[in-house]
């Protein structure tokens, strides 16, 4: 078993029009949810610096070289950036997961991931491209253009700082727009950084800038400003709401990526090894703080006792440790608020009727101290109606309730307001299709879960948003569609 060493404490400003800059008076303080110690201060932003890097996004796009680069020379920049990161990316890995209290394991994975995206959209940059219509009539001849859409403004939750930027970046910078990022006020150093690596890369001064700081102060005003074009956010439900109200007043485009409760759904008929792999992996991956966590197990009847005692097993051998052990798999709880909400969930549950088959509660003692570690939790008898099946609960908790065949399975997995994810564990492939067709959600995994590729794209539906992110679809987020139409 190896530990990483922990990094100094870094203080991060604003990254805008290019440079870093320096941290103000006013700061946040970044305390490792694993132990309490300081790990980075981040500039609590104001509204002004909300509105000076909105209005620098704005020149560069309306007066800058960026948009009107190559489609070749933009990729260009974008690998370069990849490169860049590679070199960095043990540094982005322990950043995040200081910030974060993930492992360094996930958070390895999430540097790397990114890296892909990067390179992924660099490709599309490079195929960017409209249609020609040439069969209206010999006198009429039309272009569908794209454009690049301007300026995005981009909120980020904690729970993937890094990765879930990478989703919305390289995508919007590879069609030519420029950007306003938010990160979370937990996890703000990658995406200081990541400007920072882009700046080096050769992409121009005020394409990206950063603001860092509490959503009401920085997150807010991008969602009014008039100055913006796009609105890319992630986060919870309750958050995108609001946006929605404060961005109605300058219509813009949104993208909203939130909340979800997805379904591991496990037939008679499933590899029984591969499911309870995939079960464990899809709760307890990222603690549980994952939008696509298979916090519900829907499990069939006949096979249930013996599944969960299974589960329950497996369960108890995970390692929960601090995000810089190597050997760790599970972290902390984001801060002592989430703590205590995770808490709150299980004994609801509890008072509704639910039956703690491990776990329950947090990870107290001296080997803790003052962590913020919940031990993995499973809570079978879980009703419908109840508040730990209907509500993100964000942690390490998975809910079992049981189906008695297919139709009752479907009823189910789409019985609450989220439709973000779910996975199907069968070997009746009739079966997993028909039960995929009709889950109202935006991602389907059969056989296998929290899985993807830059090439799939990801999203909602429901209240878990709407918009796409990567693939073809998340690339057209960024651009707007003109129609030229020709007479001779
Ligand atoms: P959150 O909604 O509390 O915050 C997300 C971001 O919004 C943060 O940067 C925050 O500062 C900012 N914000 C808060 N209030 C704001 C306001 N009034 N105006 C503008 N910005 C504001 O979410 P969180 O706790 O950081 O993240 C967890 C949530 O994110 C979960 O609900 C999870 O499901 C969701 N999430 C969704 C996806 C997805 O792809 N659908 C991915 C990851 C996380």
């Amino acid at each position: 078993m190896s530990t990483v060493e922990a990094t100094q404490i870094r203080s991060y400003g604003h990254f805008i029009g290019g440079r870093s800059v320096p941290p103000s008076e006013n700061i946040i303080e970044r305390v490792s949810p694993a132990d309490g110690r300081v790990v980075a201060t981040f500039t609590a932003g104001t509204r002004a610096d909300a509105a000076l890097a909105v209005a620098v996004a704005r020149e560069a796009f309306d007066e800058g070289e960026w948009p009107h680069w190559t489609a070749m020379d933009r990729a260009r920049a974008l690998l370069r950036c990849a490169g860049l990161m590679r070199e960095n990316e043990e540094r982005l890995a322990r950043i995040d997961a200081e910030e974060s209290g993930k492992p360094i394991t996930l958070a390895r994975g999430d540097v790397g991931a990114s890296i892909e995206l990067f390179e992924y959209a660099a490709a599309l940059a490079m195929t960017m491209h409209g249609e020609a219509h040439t069969a209206l009539g010999d006198d009429c001849t039309a272009m569908v253009v794209r454009e690049p859409a301007g300026v995005v403004g981009m909120i980020i939750p904690w729970n993937f700082p890094l990765l879930l930027l990478a989703q919305k970046l390289p995508f919007a910078l590879g069609a030519g727009c420029t950007a306003v990022v938010k990160p979370s006020e937990f996890t703000s150093g990658t995406a200081v950084e990541l400007a920072r690596l882009l700046t080096e890369a050769g992409v121009p001064d005020g394409v990206v800038n950063v603001v860092t700081g509490a959503g009401a102060e920085v997150g807010a005003p991008l969602a009014e400003s008039s100055l913006i074009d796009i609105l890319s956010f992630t986060g919870s439900t309750e958050t995108g709401k609001r946006i929605v109200e404060a961005s109605a007043g300058s219509v813009k485009r949104l993208s909203m990526e939130l909340g979800g409760k997805a379904a591991s759904v496990v037939f008679d008929d499933a590899d029984l090894d591969d499911a309870l792999d995939g079960v464990l992996f899809g709760v307890f991956f990222n603690q549980g703080e994952c939008c696509v966590s298979g916090a519900r197990l829907l499990v069939q009847d006949s096979i249930a006792d013996a599944f969960l005692a299974r589960l329950v097993e497996a369960a108890g051998r995970i390692t929960v440790g601090g995000p810089l052990d190597d050997a760790s798999e599970l972290g902390p709880m984001i801060d002592a608020g989430h703590l205590e909400k995770v808490l709150g969930h299980i004994d609801a549950a509890r008072r509704d009727g639910a039956t703690v088959l491990t776990g329950g509660g947090r990870l107290g003692g001296e080997n803790w101290r003052s962590g913020h570690f919940v031990a993995p939790t499973i809570l079978d008898g879980v009703a419908e109606e109840s508040a730990a099946f209907q509500e993100e609960i964000f942690g390490p908790v998975l809910t079992v309730t049981r189906f008695s065949d297919v139709d009752h399975a479907i009823r189910l997995a789409n019985a609450t307001e989220y439709g973000l994810a779910g996975s199907i564990w069968t070997k009746n492939i009739d079966k997993a299709l028909r039960v995929a067709r009709e889950m109202r959600s935006g991602r389907v995994w059969v056989n296998t879960t929290i899985d993807g590729a830059p090439q799939l794209p990801a999203g909602g539906m429901k209240q878990s948003g709407f918009g796409r992110e990567m693939g073809q679809a998340g690339f057209d987020e960024f651009t707007d569609v003109k129609t030229i139409q020709i007479r001779t």
